[in-house]
């Protein structure tokens, strides 16, 4: 049977030219036979299959037993439980004293430490499969070069950074491979299914994710960055649009302003290297386009404001085994030969450049205090917003990017809030991290260049919604305590309550409704006799009454309480359901919450990055089974199954007309309809008048005859920019009456504003819980005519349509994951939009004014 399968093998693989590792390497890598090479391990050639996630820590695994030159360290795992690898390589002898050359490299003395990373996006999986002659390059090679820079290097090899996308991709590749490669690109081999292997588990992009730190890859690998602060990070990418391999620089206009000159000088040296590497081997290659150097959660540029230099490459992507290209056929081997190019160009021309990037390294953090000192305030204070678990998430990250803070020990009043003591924290400019914590708080409104390879803003406390000042002085502050557990809930009490505006309080809900537990949301605003005092109690607070449980439930509401008083929840004990002031708990302002269970739209045409974070919210935060229906199925399935339809930003041509009555019949016998961006668009579409004519949409007649004004043609690409919406943040105003805001308790909540989506107005004048204020730019750039455009408008409306409702969002409310601010938003349309009851007002026509002589 095992000679059969190699058997297969050697004829699939026949029709390639297969190339041996040590084909791949360079003249003079005289590799040592004792360590095993990739293909004696996997069986066939790198670059004539797409390596699998397992078969490449197979043959690192192998690789490092065998050869005293690497050391491997599992440094977490990703959801699809797989090992997130790092290898350390340098010389034999280093090895032994690999603790001590880290810390003295942190110290400023030790060796030049570089940091090769690969497939970030796992269908650009060359990096990956080049990585294992990466490896085994430096592990077997008796070179004078390799044995020189062992001695003096540390090299750390991530070889695959999203493995759970790698590994989806490397099935779709292999499994529709041919016999004989196909270079057409349209076969399904090179058009990768719904959702591509891009994105990790839960279809985020893990290059976007250096800041938030969402996800568990970037997390273990943020810990190793800060352990290790190589001096030059590569990031390996594969890209569909150019006919030659990128390298950084990117535009140099766009480099982040807070990154120093002097980074883009090094990454301008160390290009030459890349160059002549390419140029030796005949492949195109281009500089100082197209990719920029702005946003810091990116792999190539977060090192640019700590201290290391950030290096993107960007091979053209083959996608299977061979594709044809305006260049002539290209093939995986190629690409997986310029990756491993790139890499042995970054290791020659980091090691020639050690001492500038030893010397740029240990300067860093002393220039960056020095440009704390230069800045006009002193420290940064931010407060819990009355919800420590979401300051908690936002703290968090600092700690992983080694920023420090305090609990603020005074109160601190600025012109728009005040800070308690306990309640807030102290950030000072003073400290180390100065430059990546500066580029997490600051709010740029304006800047050079007007094009964005991603967003252009990020503002950390914006996104958490948590108010920030900056101060002139250092108020006083404590050493931060262990954040307590609340009172335990009494078991003989009528009646528990928990307020809603806390970061975890909605998991809770999904718990209890989950253990058929009644509860009942707050309407109206109340105050209460608890077990902590007296205490009022804003409307969106949950109350659990224990007359109306079943003996199971009213068990379970025990267990459930009790354990998220201990996880930090606030919960509150009753002496009796007759409140002090407001509606008592057995009044019809207390609605029951009905368990909800969501149909989650996916498939081609819907953007997997929006529904995997619609998907990421109600699995992982609230533990709901959520049921995803690709939206080429929906028509085989009945919608009345289900509470609630989210449609993420997308197309929905798929969606038939037939089906849209389906859908509009489906929300008039209650059904909740959730739309965001683009879908809100296409559900302004939906027909619900009884002549399907009334709906037929004028379409506005162009009428604009007027001349259009010439522009140059070399114009159109900066105007083309002013029109795009890359990622912004903008102000809007909460109706804090509506039960969609249940939960906030200011109103003013900074939105991000992403894509060109305008909501066509309500008539109806309750159902516009959140709108644009009129002077919304708070960070980031948007175009004059783009802001002029959704001034003062609507960004979220909820509109009744019979029993059901139809909510839609003007734009994302739960971007990337770490936009807690507004998840709750979303959130509340999920349980609350069930409790919000029709707003037409009776038909009302003013009687004819009589006439009536003044008198006087
Ligand atoms: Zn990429």
């Amino acid at each position: 049977m095992r000679i059969l399968y190699g058997l297969v093998i050697l004829l699939l693989a026949s029709s390639l030219s297969a190339r041996s590792a040590q084909e791949y390497l360079p003249p003079d890598a005289d590799p040592d036979p004792g360590i095993p090479t990739p293909e004696s391990v996997l069986g066939w050639d790198v670059g004539d299959w797409h390596v699998s996630h397992d078969r490449l820590v197979q043959y690192m695994q192998t690789l490092a037993a065998a050869s005293p030159r690497v050391s491997i360290k599992v440094i977490g795992y990703t959801y699809e439980q797989r090992p997130l690898l790092q290898l350390a390589i340098t010389s034999a002898e280093n090895q032994g004293k690999l603790e001590t050359l880290r810390q003295q490299h942190l110290d400023g003395d030790g060796p030049l430490v570089v940091w090769l990373g690969y497939s970030v996006h796992g269908d650009e999986a060359s990096g990956s499969n080049a990585s294992m002659l990466a490896a085994y390059y430096l592990a077997s090679s008796r070179s004078d070069f390799v044995n020189e820079l062992l001695d003096g290097s540390v090299v750390l090899i991530d070889p695959s950074i999203n493995p759970d996308g790698l590994n989806r991709f490397a099935s779709w590749a292999n499994s529709n491979a041919g016999k004989m490669p196909v270079s057409d690109p349209v076969t399904r081999e090179h058009i990768q299914d719904w959702p591509r292997g891009r994105t990790n588990h839960y279809w985020f992009d893990l290059n976007r994710d250096w800041l938030p730190l969402v996800h568990p890859e970037s997390r273990a690998r943020i810990v190793e960055y800060h352990r290790w602060l190589p001096h030059l990070l590569t990031d390996y990418h594969e890209q569909g649009g150019y006919p030659g391999f990128f390298f950084q620089p990117g535009v140099p206009s766009r480099q982040n302003p807070l990154t120093p000159m002097e980074n883009l000088e090094l990454t301008r040296a160390l290009a030459q290297y890349h160059s002549q590497a390419m140029d030796r081997a005949g492949q195109p290659h281009f500089t100082e386009e197209a990719y920029d150097d702005f946003y810091y959660g990116k792999g190539s540029t977060y090192p640019d404001i700590n201290g290391s230099i950030g290096i993107l490459f960007e091979q053209r992507a083959i996608r299977g085994q061979e594709l044809r290209t305006s260049n002539g056929t290209e093939t995986f081997q190629m690409a997986v030969a310029n990756q491993l190019r790139m890499s042995l160009s970054s290791l020659q021309g980091s090691w020639a450049l050690r001492e500038r990037l030893k010397a740029y390294q240990s300067g860093f953090h002393a220039a960056m205090l020095e440009r704390a000192q230069s800045r006009n305030f002193s420290a940064w204070v931010i407060g819990d917003d009355g919800d420590p678990a979401r300051a908690r998430f936002f703290l968090n990250m600092l700690d992983l990017h080694q920023i420090e803070y305090r609990l603020l020990a005074e109160t601190v009043r600025t012109d728009s809030h005040e800070f308690s003591p306990g309640h807030a924290w102290v950030i000072p400019v003073r400290q180390r991290q100065f430059g990546l914590l500066e580029a997490m708080m600051e709010q740029r409104p304006r800047f050079e260049d007007n094009t964005f390879y991603d967003v252009s803003a990020w503002t950390l406390p914006l996104a958490n919604n948590l108010p920030f000042a900056t101060l002139n002085r250092v108020p006083s502050s404590a050493a931060a305590i262990e954040s307590s557990s609340g009172l335990p809930p009494d078991a003989n009490s009528p009646a528990w309550a928990v307020r809603w505006n806390q970061l975890d309080t909605p998991a809770m809900l999904q718990e209890l409704l989950a253990a058929e537990v009644k509860v009942r949301v707050a309407i109206k605003s109340f105050s209460a006799q608890t077990n902590g005092g007296p205490r009022i109690f804003e409307a969106g607070t949950l109350v659990v009454q224990a007359g109306i449980q079943t003996p199971d439930a009213l068990q379970k509401s025990h267990e459930i309480l009790g354990d998220s008083a201990m996880a930090g929840l606030d919960v509150y004990s009753f002496g009796s359901t007759m409140t002090v002031v407001g509606p008592d708990l057995g009044s019809r302002h207390f609605k029951l919450i009905k368990p909800i269970n969501p149909l989650l739209v996916g498939g081609s045409g819907t953007s997997a990055y929006g529904v995997g974070e619609q998907w990421f919210v109600l699995d992982y935060h609230l533990q709901i089974p959520v049921t995803i229906v690709e939206q080429q199925r929906l028509d085989k399935i009945n919608l009345w199954d289900y509470t609630h339809l989210l449609l993420a930003d997308g197309e929905y041509d798929s969606i038939t007309n037939g089906l849209k009555k389906a859908i509009t019949r489906w929300i008039k016998d209650g059904g909740i309809l959730v739309t965001i961006n683009r879908a809100s668009s296409w559900a302004e579409s939906l027909c619900f008048e009884s002549e399907p004519d009334d709906c037929e949409v004028v379409e506005s007649a162009i009428t604009d005859n007027e001349p259009v004004t010439a522009r140059a043609y070399s114009d159109f690409v900066d105007d083309k920019a002013k029109q795009v919406i890359g990622g912004a943040i903008v102000a809007s105003v909460l109706d804090l009456s509506h039960p969609l805001t249940f939960g906030y308790r200011r109103a003013e909540l900074p939105l991000f504003r992403r894509g060109t989506t305008v909501l066509e107005p309500s008539n109806n004048a309750y159902s516009t819980p959140v709108r644009y204020t009129s002077n919304p730019l708070l960070a980031g750039y948007i175009g004059d005519d783009r802001l002029a455009a959704f001034r003062g408008q609507a960004a979220v409306i909820a509109e009744k349509q019979g029993e059901g409702l139809i909510i839609r969002f003007a734009n994302n409310p739960v971007f990337r994951g770490f936009w807690r601010g507004t998840e709750k938003l979303f959130i509340n349309a999920l349980y609350f939009g069930q409790v919000i009851d029709p707003t037409e007002l009776p038909e009302f026509e003013p009687p004819p004014k009589p006439e009536i002589p003044r008198q006087q």
